[in-house]
């Protein structure tokens, strides 16, 4: 039975002027024309993301770029049965749709990891079949710049797609949070990734012909797969997010290398702003988290320390605050700042959180939302979910604009954050967080915090701002607390 991808290439054969597979102008002329408008959709959405007001019309346009890509591509003359095509766009588009309606959130970055391990698997099989192809099937030689290209894409596909796969593992908790170390693993991650390199170097620079050289690529694939490994076991949960944007930047590298091995222009432009952008976002987390990039890769970090914090806080006890006494002194505040964490995002309050604000706003209050690059579980987190609960962008500040302004606040009203606002990365050197920059909530007058209960966040460890006198705890669901706060201060 004949589908509309099978009289696809029929029409547009029509519309050539000659037959020759290796000829067909207009065709090429589609699909170039195609490849620059997704290049430029891409970079206009990118564009688009570094701005929270911007963000859901950059995603917009970069999803429509993709499409223009695929489609693009789905006119390559080279493709001669669309079957297997036609499969991969049902099962794919399913999956994207299902992860679409039904992962919540707050599972965004392990479902970031799980892409990037999908993407660097096809780009790793591409180029598995590309010099299968022409060694094997052909029995041509594999040219050193082509090898080149071949061995960049498989050798950094190969360790992007076990390297996310542990990622993901990490996050979804189905692999130990914390770090796997052992002895001289450093040195034995160094060496493992130096023989990739050699062998890379090895296929660059020998003939295909030889009989060593087949066997010596397929076991750069394993070497590859070894790597991504052992280089992400000994780096803790609380690191994950560099890692993933690296391993994201490790994705596009090895898209650029497929798209120079198969003369594909989208797949060039689309991995290198993929790699550098990834790479550039690693560099800023970093930074945010006041850690050099070397010491998130080899540090180690993320051990459970407990011991630290529960020691500076043995004996002190936290206060409990009523919903009554917490709504008085939210209504009667001039200035009041929120401080909003992975809490909010679990018990998805930000509709409440908008309520509160414009409530205590139209009591005469000002209300500002302190933003920490790292709150909650993926950049810009609290952005998209403040953004989609209409909370007005120039009330949402960032860390270096709010900080100074805690200490003239009368509430900070921290809900469901902890790690961003633990003072023992300011005070205590032998915490896992310390050097790690945090709102000065500590700073405010007074300061509620909402929380389920004691537990520590994300880091594992305690914070002394819950012992602190001017502190109060309203403990409960962050959603059902600011509801029954929003109900109390309608009648204060
Ligand atoms: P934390 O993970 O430090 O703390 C979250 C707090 O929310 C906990 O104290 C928890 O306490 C509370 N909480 C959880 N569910 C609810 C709920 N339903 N209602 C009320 N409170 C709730 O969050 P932060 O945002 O402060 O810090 C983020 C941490 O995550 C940092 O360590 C960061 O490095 C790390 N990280 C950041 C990523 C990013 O890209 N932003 C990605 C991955 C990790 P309780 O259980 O008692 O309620």
């Amino acid at each position: 039975m004949l589908t509309a991808f099978d009289l696809l290439p029929t029409i547009l054969a029509a519309a050539e002027t000659t037959t020759s597979p290796a000829q067909h102008p207009v065709r090429e002329l589609f699909i170039e024309v195609a490849y620059l408008a997704a290049s430029v959709l891409f970079i206009l959405g990118l564009r688009g993301l570094t701005r929270p007001d911007k963000a859901r019309r950059g995603m917009q346009l970069a999803a429509i770029g993709m499409l223009v890509a695929v489609l693009g591509t789905l006119i390559d003359f080279r493709i001669v049965d669309y079957t297997w095509i036609a499969l991969g766009l049902v099962v794919g588009a399913g999956i994207g749709a299902a992860i679409s309606i039904w992962m919540p959130m707050t599972a965004i970055p392990q479902r970031t990891a799980i892409s990037h391990a999908f993407g660097a698997l096809a780009a790793t099989l591409v180029g598995i079949s590309h010099y299968d192809y022409i060694t094997r099937v052909l029995g041509e030689q594999v040219s050193g710049v082509d090898m080149a290209a071949l061995g960049f894409e498989v050798m950094f596909g190969s360790l992007t797609i076990t390297g996310s796969l542990m990622a993901f593992g990490k996050l979804q908790e189905l692999l130990p949070s914390a770090p796997i170390t052992y002895k001289f693993q450093n040195a034995s991650n160094i060496g493992l990734f130096v023989l990739a390199v050699l062998m890379f170097l090895f296929l660059v620079f020998t003939s295909s012909d030889s009989a060593s050289h087949a066997v010596v690529f397929y076991l750069m694939v394993l070497v590859g797969l070894a790597v991504g490994v052992l280089i992400v076991i000994p780096i803790g949960g609380a690191d994950m997010p560099v890692v993933i944007s690296l391993l994201n930047s490790y994705a596009g590298l090895a898209s650029s290398a497929t798209g120079f091995v198969l003369g594909n222009n989208v797949l060039i432009i689309a991995g290198a702003l993929d790699g550098a952008s990834g790479f550039i976002l690693s560099i800023l987390m970093s930074k945010a988290m006041n850690r050099s990039f070397t010491n998130v890769l080899f540090g180690a970090f993320g051990t459970p320390a407990a011991a630290t914090g529960a020691a500076s806080t043995a004996g002190l006890s936290v206060r409990p605050i009523s919903v009554e006494d917490a709504a008085a002194q939210l209504a009667y505040a001039r200035e009041v700042i929120i401080v909003p964490g992975y809490g909010m995002a679990v018990a998805q309050a930000q509709h409440q959180v908008r309520e509160l604000a414009e409530l205590i706003e139209k009591r005469g209050g000002e209300v500002k939302f302190a933003i920490h690059p790292v709150a909650g579980r993926m950049p810009g987190h609290m952005n998209v979910l403040l953004a989609e609960a209409n909370v007005p962008y120039d009330k949402l500040l960032e860390m270096e604009e709010i900080n100074d302004q805690f200490s003239r606040a009368d509430v900070a009203l921290v809900i469901g954050a902890n790690d961003v606002v633990n003072p023992a990365a300011r005070n205590d050197p032998s915490s896992p967080i310390y050097g790690m920059p945090i709102l000065n909530a500590d700073q405010a007058q007074s300061v509620i915090v909402l929380k389920r209960s004691m537990n520590p966040g994300f880091a594992g460890i305690e914070n002394a701002l819950f012992y602190d006198p001017k502190c109060s705890l309203l403990f409960g669901d962050a959603k059902a607390s600011l509801s029954k706060l929003v109900a109390e201060v309608k009648t204060a």
